[in-house]
C-alpha cells in the first residue's frame, strides 16, 4: 500500500496536531477562552451568507439538517496548541474557522447542524480520563453533541471506559495514528468487547494518511475486527489513502461504517485522491457512509465537503443517507 504525502511534504495533519497536548496543560480545564487568552481567537465575521449556502444544500434535499460525526472540540488550551501547529507550516492548512468555542457551536447550528461530535483522543497514558471528562462536561451544556470519550491502551481503560458507558457516551474516538498504539494490544480487549457490547459506535482513524504510524493502514484494525466482529466502526477519513481495502472491509462487516471526512475535497486531491473506479462501491455501502467534516480545523469552508460529495454524482436519495439518514439510524435519532 502507499503512503500518502502531505503538501510540501508536511506531516501534520487536524488530528496529528490534536494532540500536541504538554503535560503542563492536562490538569486545565479551563474553557480558556475568557480574558488572558494568549492567542485570542479572531473576531467573528458575519456568517449568514455562508449559512444559508450550507443551508440551501440540505433543504433543497428536503432533510431537516446535518448530522456531522466527526467534529472536535476539546478543551481550548488543547485546541490552541492545535492552531499553533497548522501555523507553523506557513500557510499550508490556514484554519478556517478559528473561533471561540461559542462562535464555533453557533456556526455549526447556524449550518442546521442538529448532531455532532466532539472527538479528542490521547497520544499517551494518563490522558483520556481528563478528556472524557471535558467532553462529558461539554455535552452536558450543549445537549446536541453526542457525548464523546476516548481511551488509551491503559490499565485503566477499562475502567473509565464503562465509566464513560454508564455516563451516557454516544460514540468513542481512537486514533491509531497519533496514539501510536496496536488495537490489538491485551490492554485494549476489554475495551473494545465493552463497546461492541454496548453497540456504541467508535471512529477509528486507523489510516495511514496524512501519515502512517506503526500500526496504521488496514490489517491491524482488520484482525481486531476479526476478534470483536460485532464492534460498530467507524472508518475516520475513510480509511484514507487505502480506500480500497477499507471499502473491502466494509463489504465484510455489516457493523463497519466509513466517514466522508476532508475524502473528495479539492484539498484531499492533493495527497489522498479516492479512485475514480470506486465511487460506484460507495452505492454498495451506501447505508453506512456518514458525513464528517474535521471542523473547525478545516483549510476549506465547509461548504466544501458538501460539495465535494454531491460531486460524486450517485444521486439524491444517497446524498440524503449519507448527509443525515444513515447517522440519524446509527445514533437513533
Ligand atoms: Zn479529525
Amino acid at each position: 500500500m502507499t503512503r500518502a504525502s502531505t503538501p510540501s511534504g508536511s506531516t501534520t495533519a487536524t488530528d496529528t496536531a490534536a494532540t500536541a497536548t504538554a503535560t503542563d496543560t492536562d490538569t486545565d480545564t479551563g474553557s480558556g477562552t475568557g480574558p488572558g487568552s494568549p492567542h485570542p481567537a479572531e473576531p467573528a465575521p458575519d456568517h449568514g451568507p455562508e449559512s444559508a449556502a450550507v443551508r440551501a444544500v440540505w433543504q433543497d434535499l428536503g432533510l431537516p439538517g446535518l448530522i456531522d460525526v466527526h467534529t472536535h472540540f476539546m478543551p481550548d488550551n488543547v485546541l490552541r496548541k492545535v492552531w499553533a501547529h497548522f501555523d507553523a507550516l506557513g500557510g499550508l492548512w490556514p484554519i478556517t474557522y478559528r473561533f471561540d468555542e461559542d462562535e464555533r457551536l453557533s456556526l455549526l447550528r447556524g449550518f442546521g447542524v442538529r448532531r455532532f461530535t466532539a472527538l479528542s483522543y490521547p497520544h499517551r497514558p494518563g490522558m483520556a480520563a481528563w478528556l472524557n471528562d471535558w467532553a462529558g462536561d461539554f455535552a452536558d451544556r450543549n445537549p446536541d453533541c453526542l457525548r464523546s470519550a476516548t481511551f488509551y491502551p491503559e490499565p485503566e481503560a477499562r475502567d473509565y471506559v464503562a465509566s464513560a458507558l454508564e455516563a451516557g457516551t454516544r460514540v468513542f474516538k481512537a486514533h491509531l495514528q497519533v496514539g501510536r498504539y496496536d488495537p490489538r494490544d491485551p490492554l485494549l480487549a476489554d475495551v473494545w468487547g465493552l463497546i461492541a457490547d454496548a453497540g456504541t459506535p467508535v471512529v477509528v482513524h486507523c489510516g495511514s494518511s496524512p501519515e502512517a504510524g506503526p500500526f496504521t493502514g488496514p490489517e491491524p484494525f482488520a484482525e481486531t475486527l476479526r476478534a470483536h466482529p460485532g464492534l460498530t466502526a467507524v472508518i475516520a477519513h475513510a480509511g484514507a489513502p487505502d480506500y480500497r481495502a477499507f471499502l473491502d472491509l466494509a463489504e465484510d462487516h455489516e457493523r463497519v461504517h466509513l466517514d466522508t471526512t476532508m475524502v473528495f475535497t479539492e484539498f484531499s486531491k492533493d495527497w489522498a485522491p479516492f479512485p475514480d473506479q470506486e465511487v460506484p462501491r460507495l452505492k454498495g455501502v451506501a447505508d453506512r457512509i456518514l458525513f464528517g467534516t474535521d471542523f473547525p480545523n478545516i483549510p476549506h469552508p465547509y461548504l466544501e465537503q458538501l460539495r465535494a460529495l454531491a460531486r460524486l454524482d450517485l444521486g439524491d436519495d444517497w446524498l440524503r443517507d449519507v448527509l443525515y439518514g444513515n447517522a440519524a439510524r446509527l445514533f437513533g435519532l
